[in-house]
């Protein structure tokens, strides 16, 4: 469908070349018709599908960083960090 219409605007380009006496104009609609014809040719027809929404749904569990608890504030911290961004003070 959309290569169809890019297929028109060539044509249409084509006509208006052919129609045109100016040269500004001859110039433009020349432009457009080979800008458009080949955007008809190399334009990809069918558009990939679009990714199913489950995609990411069974995402392995393991991946969730390891976390430890301040022994000050005895909020969850992660497991690299030696100084509780919270309280600041050793864990
Ligand atoms: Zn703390």
């Amino acid at each position: 469908m959309l290569r169809l219409t890019f297929f028109l605007a060539s044509l249409l380009g084509g006509v208006n070349l052919y129609l045109a006496d100016d040269i500004v104009l001859q110039f433009l609609s020349g432009t457009l018709s080979v800008f458009s014809l080949g955007i008809s040719i190399i334009w990809p027809e069918p558009l990939p599908p679009p990714p199913s929404p489950n995609l990411w749904s069974d995402a392995p569990e393991k991946k969730e960083r390891e976390m430890k608890t301040c022994s000050n504030c005895g909020k969850a911290v992660d497991q690299k960090w030696s100084m509780c961004p919270y309280c600041s003070k050793r864990v």
